[in-house]
Formats: structure tokens, sequence, C-alpha cells
């Protein structure tokens, strides 16, 4: 009997308007991962089926599971809907089968077929009790759930309902730049923003030799994980050195991270301007560090009007590590490498930073036409799961 993987689409039902738009991009992210084992892929208003190779399953199976959009899927059988066929194919079915209780449910999308969905059940329930021994009907709790989907030109007749990843598929909600270090933060942040269909493209500031090409590869292999999670990733690489000097020279000690990273977020926007990028997603965290207090926050993002996004802002630290374990960022993120926001911590960074003092120092800093500087030298690098690529049209 022939199977098929069957997607069920879940949240993106509820995409009334385009949800054509949902389910294309959702079958665009599942041919490009499964573009290597020969499968085809169909689809209707609820569902998409894919079509295998047995030897395959496994390793397709694997994939499936880390494509956004897919809310449940199941591997069903495909037979022709004649009642004689379904009829054999569950005897077939049940007799690989170890179960004790079951249930059997019919769907019968097609009216034309003679028998309505609840008589259908009871009659292949009887079947089944008079086939297999030792076994009962439960309605409430079955090990067996038997699905038979009865469609027009086929029946699919499934067991298990597996959970996807759930989320939009790839690509549907837009462009965001996401501020990359090598912390344990912003690799979360990242797949909670791609989960919600976002595309991301990543800004890391470097400063060099204050940090290391380690820290640079730790945020490249960063890149890796998270691009099993899309097609590939950009990677902008800004050389930050210039600017963190200046800012150390010329602005109160206390001062220095606030201002540090008001730069990060005018130099992000810039590139987001020219990336045509909406929002700019970061890993902060709200209380974890003085640059995250509210005020802080306020202070920081007031450089921008670009919505920022903080998939994190409001997990606790273990509840982020959870995450960094599953997607397998974690044990990346703790490699210890110093990035260019750990180098020269003051000892009493301010928790509530005055807005008009900082704009006061910041005149001290030939800040525009650094940035300028920093944006015509940024090196942007294409990585995907496997492979990076150099990308020599830069910003
Ligand atoms: P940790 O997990 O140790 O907290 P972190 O990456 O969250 O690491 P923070 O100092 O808390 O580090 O920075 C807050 C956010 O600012 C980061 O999550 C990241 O989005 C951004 N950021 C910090 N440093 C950099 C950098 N060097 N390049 C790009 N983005 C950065
Ligand atoms: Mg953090």
């Amino acid at each position: 009997m022939k199977r098929v993987i069957m997607i069920k689409y879940g949240e993106l039902t509820t995409k009334k308007g385009n949800r054509n738009f949902f389910v294309n991009s959702l079958y665009t992210s599942i041919s490009n991962k499964l573009k290597n084992y020969n499968i085809t892929i169909s689809k209707d208003l609820s569902r998409m089926y894919i079509e295998f190779e047995e030897k395959n399953l496994e390793v397709i199976l694997k994939k499936i599971n880390k494509i956004f959009g897919i809310h449940k899927y199941n591997v069903a059988y495909k037979i022709n809907s004649s009642i004689d066929e379904i009829k054999n194919s569950v005897l077939d079915i049940i007799k690989k089968e170890n179960f004790y209780t079951f249930k059997v449910e019919t769907k019968r999308s097609d009216k034309s077929f003679p028998i309505e969905s609840t008589e259908f059940s009871k009659q292949i329930g009887g079947l089944i009790l008079k086939n297999k021994n030792n076994i009962k009907v439960d309605v409430h709790k079955p090990d067996l759930l038997l699905n038979i989907e009865i469609r027009k030109d086929f029946t699919y007749i499934y067991t298990n309902d597996y959970f996807g990843l759930g989320g939009y598929p790839n690509n549907t909600l837009g462009k965001a730049i996401l501020m990359l270090s090598g912390g344990i933060d912003s690799p979360v942040a990242a797949y909670l923003a791609i989960k919600r269909g976002i595309h991301i493209e990543a800004v890391y500031f470097e400063a060099i030799p204050h940090t290391s090409l380690e820290a640079r590869n730790k945020v490249i292999n960063l890149c890796k994980k998270l691009s099993i999670y899309t097609n590939n990733i950009k990677l902008h690489i800004v050389p930050f050195t210039k600017l963190q000097e200046e800012i150390y020279k010329k602005v109160d000690q206390n001062y220095v991270i606030t201002i540090m990273r008001r730069m990060m977020y005018r130099i992000t926007e810039k590139i987001a301007q020219k990336r045509n990028a909406e929002a700019i997603i970061n890993g902060e965290s709200v209380g974890q560090v003085a640059s995250q207090t509210l005020t802080s926050m306020k202070v920081i993002n007031s450089v921008t009007n670009l919505p920022v996004i903080r998939p994190v802002s409001c997990f606790d630290k273990l509840e982020i590590i959870n995450i960094a374990k599953k997607i397998d960022t974690y044990n990346i993120s703790i490699l210890p490498y110093e990035d260019c926001c750990t180098i020269f911590v003051p000892k009493h960074p301010v928790i509530n930073p005055n807005i008009n003092f900082c704009i006061e120092m910041e005149k001290n800093i030939d800040y525009e036409s650094l940035i300028k500087d920093i944006l015509s030298n940024i090196e942007t690098i294409t990585i995907t799961e496997n492979n990076e690529t150099e990308f020599k049209d830069l910003l």
C-alpha cells in the first residue's frame, strides 16, 4: 500500500484573505527543504500531500520537523475511495499495529460516498472486532485511533497525528534585521521571530582586535544553526572598533554601554533601510542587565522609529536557555569568546540614563561620519546549513 505524508496547516487556516499566499509559501519551504529526495507535493484547501520513496521516510520526517507553518502531520495510506478497498486496507493496517482499545473516526468530504460517516465508523469498528482477538472499543482514550478520510479521488487512512513546529511559513510576514551577538538570547530571539514568518538578516558588531575571529566564528556557527529553519541567512559583519573606541574616550564611563547601544541601533536602522527591512529584532530581556531596564530601553530605543521586536523580553533566563538547548545553539553560545559588549564593561553602568545627558555627550563624537564609514565597510556573508559563501556585492 502506498503511503503519503499528509500536512495539516493549522494556524494558517485563520488567514482567510491571504490563505493561498501562506499555503504557497509553505509549499515553497517544503520543496526547498526536501529537494534532494525525489518527492511530489500536491495540495488542496486544507491539506498538503507529499509522495515519497519509502527508504527516505525517516530523514524526510526529520526535515519536516524543522519547517515552520506545519501544525500537524501524519503518514497516511492512500487508497481508492471504494468500500472494499477501504475494508481490506484497514485489515492490513491493524495487523501491523499493537493495541488493546481502539476507535474509528471517519470524515467523509465526498458526500457521494454511499455510507454516512458515523455509520461507516461503526461498520469498520465491527470489522476490526471480528478480525482481531482481545480488543475492545474505547471512544474516550483509545490506544489506537484509526482515522479514515474519504475524499473524492482517494481515501486516506492513518493512525497517529504528530505535532509540527507550528508558526507561519518562512518569509510570509516581511523582513527584519536581527542584532545577533554570540550570547544565548539573540539566537533564541531569532528562532522565535522566524517562527512568526519573519525573514531575518543578521547584523553582528565586531570590534577587532578587542574581539577575536573566534567570536566571529561563533556567530557564523549560530547562523548555520538558524539557517536550518530558513533556507539561508545573510550575516552583515559591522566593523565597530573605531566608533567603540571613540565612545570609550569621549563618554562618561557609566554611560558607555548606553551610548554604544544607541549607536548599534542607529547603524542597524541604516542597514534596515538599505535592505528594505521593516523592523529590528534583538535578544533584550527586561531587567537582565543595566541596559535593559525600561528606562534604559526607552533611552536607547529613542534613536530609531523602526519597531523593535524583542521576542524574549519577558522570558526568564532559564526559559531562554531551554529554547537555546532545543534549537542546539546553547553549546555554541556558551563558548567563552568576548563580544564587543563584554569588553571594557564599566563598574557601574547607569540603570536610569538621562536622555539629554546622552545627547550632550554624543556631541563629542563625530558619529555620523564614523557611521558612514562603517556602512561602506560592512562585510556580508550568506550562510546555509552546510556552508557559507562570501558575498561580493556589499551593502
Ligand atoms: P547574553 O545571552 O549573554 O545576555 P546577549 O547576546 O543577550 O547575551 P546582551 O548584552 O544582553 O547580550 O545584549 C542584548 C542584545 O543586544 C543581544 O541579545 C543582541 O540582540 C544585541 N547585541 C549585543 N551585542 C551585539 C553584537 N556584538 N552584535 C549584534 N548584536 C548585539
Ligand atoms: Mg542578554
